[in-house]
C-alpha cells in the first residue's frame, strides 16, 4: 500500500522544521494540527497511528460523527470553525479545544455547558486580521475589551489567538495579517503580564510565513490529507506555498479546483 498520508505528513513536518529554523525558532514550539474536515475517519485513524492525537474539524456535525466513529482511539478534537450558540452544547461534550471564539454569547453558553459536563476546554479567540467582511473573528481593536470579559468563565481555559490570513498570492498582505496578530498578542501580554502564548495561524498555503511571524499552531489540511474538491469545503481556494528560501510563492502539487 502506498502511504501518501505518511509521506505528506513527513513533508509537512520537514517544511515546519525548515521554516522554524530559518526564523531562528525551535521547531518544537510549533504544534501541527492536522485538519481532517471532509476526509474519512480511516484517514484520521491513519494519521493518528503516525503519532498525532488531536485533529481539527470546522463543522460540529461532522466532527461529532468522526468522534463517534473513532471513539475507540485516543483522539482529541479541536473545533476550528465558527460556532452557533445552539451548537455549543455539543461541542462542550466532545471537543478538547475550540479555536474560533468570537462572541460572549457563545462563551457564556460553552461555559455553562462545560460546567454541567464537569469539563474544561482550551479556547483561542478568533481575530479577523484581514478585515474581510466575510470572515469571522473580532476586529483587532475589539480584542482587548472582549478578552477582559473572559475571566468570568471558569471552564474556559483561554490560551491565545487564532486567525485566517487573507488568501492572496501577495505575501506582503498575508504577512501584514500575521504581524497584526503579533501586535494584538503583545498588547494582551503587556496588559496581563504574560499568558496568551498560543498563536494559531498558518494553513497549507501560508504556514511557513506564519511561522516566521510567531505562529505556535499551524492548522494543515490539504497538504496532509490531499485536496478537498467540493468547492463548498474548499477553503481558502487555490493553494500556494510560501518558500522562505526563495522569497517567492511556489505552487504545491494539488489538483485544480473543481467546478
Ligand atoms: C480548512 C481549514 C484549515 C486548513 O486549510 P488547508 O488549506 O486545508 O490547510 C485551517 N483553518 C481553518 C479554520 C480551516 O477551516
Amino acid at each position: 500500500m502506498s502511504d501518501t498520508l505518511a509521506s505528506n505528513l513527513t513533508a509537512v513536518e520537514e517544511r515546519i522544521r525548515v521554516a522554524a529554523t530559518a526564523a531562528g525558532r525551535d521547531p518544537s514550539e510549533i504544534r501541527l494540527l492536522p485538519v481532517s474536515k471532509t476526509k474519512p475517519p480511516a484517514d484520521v485513524a491513519r494519521v493518528h497511528a503516525l503519532g498525532y492525537r488531536r485533529f481539527g474539524e470546522n463543522k460540529v456535525q461532522e466532527a461529532m460523527e468522526k468522534a463517534e466513529a473513532l471513539a475507540d482511539l485516543d483522539i482529541e478534537w479541536a473545533v476550528i470553525g465558527h460556532l452557533q450558540t445552539n451548537k455549543a452544547k455539543y461541542v462542550a461534550r466532545f471537543a478538547t479545544e475550540f479555536q474560533a471564539l468570537d462572541s460572549l454569547k457563545v462563551a457564556r453558553e460553552l461555559d455553562k455547558r462545560l460546567q454541567a459536563e464537569g469539563r474544561r476546554m482550551e479556547v483561542l479567540v478568533q481575530v479577523n486580521s484581514s478585515g474581510e467582511p466575510q470572515k469571522f473573528g473580532l476586529d483587532p481593536e475589539a480584542v482587548a475589551d472582549f478578552t477582559a470579559e473572559l475571566a468570568a468563565f471558569d471552564a474556559l481555559d483561554v490560551r491565545g489567538l487564532m486567525t485566517l490570513a487573507i488568501f492572496s498570492s501577495d505575501h506582503v498582505r498575508v504577512a501584514e495579517c500575521f504581524r497584526s496578530m503579533q501586535q494584538v498578542q503583545r498588547g494582551l501580554q503587556d496588559r496581563d503580564g504574560g499568558g496568551w502564548a498560543e498563536l494559531s495561524m498558518g494553513m497549507s498555503g501560508d504556514f511557513e510565513l506564519a511561522i516566521e511571524h510567531g505562529s505556535t499552531c499551524v492548522r494543515v489540511g490539504q497538504a496532509i490529507f490531499g485536496a478537498r474538491l467540493d468547492p463548498n469545503d474548499y477553503w481558502p481556494g487555490a493553494v500556494t506555498a510560501w518558500d522562505p528560501q526563495q522569497r517567492d510563492h511556489v505552487g504545491v502539487d494539488l489538483p485544480e479546483r473543481g467546478e
